[in-house]
């Protein structure tokens, strides 16, 4: 496995190691070793990213410089573009991309979101007018005015790293923010190539800065509990959410979450492609590490031994077509770490215990290059109850539940104290959205249509978070409001 260049902190328009010159080793989720080593940040690091990115906001024109927004974003995102071959070699050796998936969840999602988000940007409107009114005063006019938030820290997560952080520092510097940004430690080049684009872009220093460290929580909670850092845009699990938000509460921070998921994909007794949809569902890309997943299949009892057949039958054809690192056409690879091997594995025990029955995978496979490979697995005979069809697994497993209507389907879907996205397949499209609609849930595709891109706002309901990124919501979950109303 090649190794990668160090990666640096980025701070203050410093490319740099961390104070006192620690590193940490990532680990490479294809074979368990080292792949590269990265600045360890200090509290000190921290501290001067804080400190850095607030003086470039109150002391510089970053926040009323549109233009200068537009065009150096526009430039680092050319500058990524030349940089195509570095993040894909990032994706597959940090975060365990496969090469038939690294382009379409990984690389070219990305910067095709950051497309997106530059071409919406001119619609969005920096003043709204109310018009002028007499009765509690008498003002001729009143306007309100958005502004950019300021500071903003950025705390992302290994899954699709390169998607993650475009979704949050693209949207950030457009509204005219500041931003720190915190990678997971299992994903910090693709973090630090942020800082060192950007030093050649020539942003302004503190506009953008990069911080990460092999302490668990350190860099975070110093970001989440600074009331020098006005909002916290976070992605990664609900229990480090829900904490974020209490770490947060302190100096009454605004918190937006995009957290995880458990979303069930609905297969109507009359849909047109009833073997296709059901096979689809296999849970293989990325070995599953996507918030955004159909974990649960919901099929129609009367049909649920046809969904097993085709099911055992398109896990049989997968066979061993993936996690070979060289192979252009495998779209699964490792999972990220052997700790989520572990925690995979053991909702494996708990499905058997729990009485499900296993109809395909369920084992490690070292043998397939020494690193953190499980087997694409599934479970039949799942109830909804069962932990593995309520807790996110994170991993190649789905669960099969039958159900026995359209109401039982949405009600099966809805009992999950998840609600990220879901599917539904259907021969009728007036039924197929008639039950999208009652799933509560932040995004439904409909016969395999996709809800996720840059110009569209994403987000969950319940735990799966609060607020919407991505799209034009996504740039204004960045500004702030004031009124202005006066009398000529
Ligand atoms: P995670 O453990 O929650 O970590 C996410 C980030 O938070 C990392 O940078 C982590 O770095 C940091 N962190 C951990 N504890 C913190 C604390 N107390 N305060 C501040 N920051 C803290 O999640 P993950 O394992 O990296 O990612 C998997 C999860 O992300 C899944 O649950 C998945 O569903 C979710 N996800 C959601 C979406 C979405 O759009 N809804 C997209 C992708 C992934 P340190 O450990 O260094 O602190």
């Amino acid at each position: 496995m090649a190794t990668l260049p160090e990666a640096k902190l980025y701070i203050d328009g410093v490319l740099r190691g961390a104070e006192g010159g620690k590193t940490f080793e990532v680990i490479g989720p294809w074979t368990g070793e080292p792949v590269g080593t990265a600045a360890d940040a200090s509290p000190a690091d921290v501290e001067a990213a804080i400190v850095a990115a607030r003086r470039a906001f109150d002391e510089t024109d970053w926040s009323t410089n549109v233009d200068l927004r537009v065009a150096l974003v526009t430039k680092l995102r050319d500058l990524f573009q030349a940089n195509k071959e570095r993040l894909s070699d990032l994706a597959r050796h940090e975060a365990g991309a496969a090469m038939g998936a690294v382009g379409r969840a990984h690389v070219d999602m990305a910067l095709d979101g950051w497309d997106d988000y530059l071409a919406v940007f001119p619609k969005l409107k920096w003043e709204k007018d109310y018009g002028g009114r007499t009765g509690y005063g008498f003002e001729s006019l009143r306007k309100a005015v958005y502004e950019p938030v300021g500071v903003v820290a950025a705390i992302t997560p290994w899954n699709v790293p390169l998607y993650v952080n475009v979704g949050k520092v693209v949207a950030a510097l457009l509204a005219g923010c500041t931003v720190i940004l915190k990678p997971a430690p299992n994903t910090p080049g693709m973090g630090a190539i942020f800082g060192e684009l950007a030093a050649e872009a020539g942003f302004p220093a503190g506009v953008i800065n990069v911080v990460f460290g092999s302490d668990p929580a350190l860099a975070g909670e110093m970001l989440v509990t600074d009331p020098r850092v006005d909002l916290v845009s976070f992605t990664g699990s609900t229990g480090v959410g829900k904490r974020i938000m209490e770490q947060g509460a302190a100096t009454l921070k605004r918190v937006f979450l995009e957290l995880g998921g458990k979303s069930a994909k609905i297969v109507l007794d009359d849909s047109a492609n009833f073997a296709m949809d059901v096979a689809q569902t296999m849970l293989v890309f990325h070995a599953g590490q996507g918030c955004a997943v159909h974990s649960r299949l919901l099929v129609p009892r009367s049909r649920y031994e046809e969904a097993k057949a085709i099911l055992k039958h398109a896990y049989a054809s997968f066979g061993d077509n993936w996690g070979d690192f060289d192979n252009p056409q495998h779209i699964m690879g490792p999972v990220i770490s052997k700790r989520q091997m572990e925690r995979v594995l053991s909702y494996v025990d708990i499905g058997q215990a729990e009485g499900a029955t296993l109809l395909a995978g369920g084992k490690a496979r070292p043998d397939k290059g020494g690193g953190y490979f499980i087997e694409p697995t599934c479970f039949v005979d799942v109830t909804n109850d069962m932990r593995i069809a309520q807790e996110e697994i994170f991993g190649p497993v789905l669960v099969v539940i039958p159900f026995e209507d359209d109401a039982d389907a949405v009600r099966i879907a809805n009992e999950s104290s998840y609600g990220l996205s879901g599917g539904v397949s259907s021969g009728n499209l007036d039924r197929a959205i008639n039950v999208a609609k009652q799933i509560r849930s932040g995004s439904i595709s409909v016969n395999g249509g996709m809800c996720i891109a840059g110009d569209l706002p994403f987000g969950g309901y319940k735990a799966s978070g609060v607020g919407r990124e991505w799209g034009l919501e996504g740039i204004e979950e960045f500004l702030e409001t004031k009124l202005i109303a006066w009398r000529a």
